[in-house]
C-alpha cells in the first residue's frame, strides 16, 4: 500500500489526571472510509478534536502530507485539506441552500464575508456542482429551513467539499437520522471517497452502517485503541463484542438506536 495520507502515532491527552485518549496509533489512506467505534465516552470526539487542531495534544503526532499537526490552529489544518462536518447541523437556515454552500466556496477562496453578495454569482456555478455531487442540486433554491433533516446533512457535506479536502473528518454524521438516512449518507461519503480519492475518518452509532460502508474500523474503549480490522474481522473481534455487550452477545443481537428525533437549528 502506498504512503498513509493521515498517521497518528501515539497521540494522548489527558483531562484532569484522565487519560481521554491513551497513546493511540493509526493510518488513513486516500480513497478510505474508516470508521472509529467504540462506547460512549470512549475518546472518539477527542481523538477528532486533536486531528482537527481543536484540542492540543500533549502527546504522540499526527501528520499529513509532511506536516505534524499537532501545535497547528485548526484554521491552518483546515487549510492544509482537513475538512470537517459536525454533529450539529451548521447551515444558515434563512438562506437557501445554493448560498449556504456558495459561502462556503467563497470561504475556501479566502473572500471576506462582507464581499459576499456582490461575489456570489462567480461561486453559484461551484455550488452547484457541489450540489449535484451530493444528490442535491435541485433543491438549490429553497432555503435550509424548509429541508428535511437527511437533506440539511448533504448540504453541510457539499460544504466541507467546498474545501476540496483530503482529508474529511466526520463526528456522528448520521446523529437523528433513520436507518434508511444513514444508509444513503454513508453510500454517498463512501462514492465521494473513491470519485475525489479523498479520506474519511467517521463515527457512527448503528453498527449495521458501520459494517455495510467502512472499508476498516478501528475501536476505542477508555482512550484506548483496541482493535483494529476489516468490518468482518471487527464483528467476530472478542475483545470488541466483550467492551460493546460483554461476554455472549454478538453484534446480531444488537437493537437498531431509536431514531432520536433530532432536529437542526
Ligand atoms: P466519545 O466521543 O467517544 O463519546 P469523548 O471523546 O467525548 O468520547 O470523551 C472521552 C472522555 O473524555 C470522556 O470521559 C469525557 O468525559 C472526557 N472529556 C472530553 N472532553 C473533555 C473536556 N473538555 N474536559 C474534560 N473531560 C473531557
Ligand atoms: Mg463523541
Amino acid at each position: 500500500m502506498s504512503a498513509a495520507l493521515l498517521e497518528v502515532r501515539d497521540l494522548g491527552i489527558s483531562f484532569g489526571g484522565v487519560r481521554a485518549v491513551d497513546g493511540i496509533s493509526f493510518d488513513l489512506h486516500r480513497g478510505e472510509l474508516l470508521a472509529l467505534i467504540g462506547p460512549n465516552g470512549a475518546g472518539k470526539s477527542t481523538t477528532f478534536n486533536m486531528v482537527g487542531g481543536q484540542l492540543r495534544a500533549s502527546g504522540g503526532s499526527v501528520r499529513m502530507a509532511e506536516h505534524d499537526l499537532i501545535g497547528m490552529k485548526p484554521r491552518a489544518i483546515w487549510r492544509l485539506g482537513v475538512g470537517r462536518t459536525f454533529q450539529i447541523a451548521a447551515t444558515f437556515a434563512s438562506f437557501t441552500v445554493a448560498e449556504n454552500v456558495q459561502m462556503a466556496v467563497l470561504s475556501h477562496h479566502r473572500q471576506v464575508f462582507a464581499l459576499w453578495r456582490p461575489a456570489a454569482d462567480r461561486f453559484r456555478a461551484q455550488a452547484l456542482a457541489l450540489l449535484e455531487q451530493v444528490g442535491m442540486r435541485a433543491q438549490a433554491d429553497r432555503p435550509c429551513s424548509e429541508l428535511a433533516y437527511g437533506d440539511i446533512k448533504r448540504v453541510e457535506l457539499a460544504m466541507a467539499l467546498a474545501n476540496d479536502p483530503r482529508l474529511l473528518l466526520m463526528d456522528e454524521p448520521t446523529a437523528g437520522m433513520a436507518p434508511r438516512e444513514r444508509n444513503e449518507l454513508m453510500a454517498l461519503t463512501k462514492r465521494l471517497v473513491v470519485e475525489r480519492g479523498m479520506a474519511v475518518l467517521f463515527t457512527e452509532h448503528s453498527m449495521d452502517v458501520v459494517f455495510a460502508h467502512a472499508d476498516r474500523v478501528i475501536v476505542l474503549a477508555r482512550g484506548k485503541l483496541i482493535a483494529e480490522g476489516t468490518p468482518e474481522a471487527i464483528r467476530n473481534h472478542p475483545k470488541v463484542q466483550e467492551v460493546y455487550f460483554g461476554s455472549g452477545t454478538t453484534f446480531e443481537h444488537l437493537p437498531q438506536p431509536a431514531f432520536a428525533g433530532r432536529m437542526s437549528a
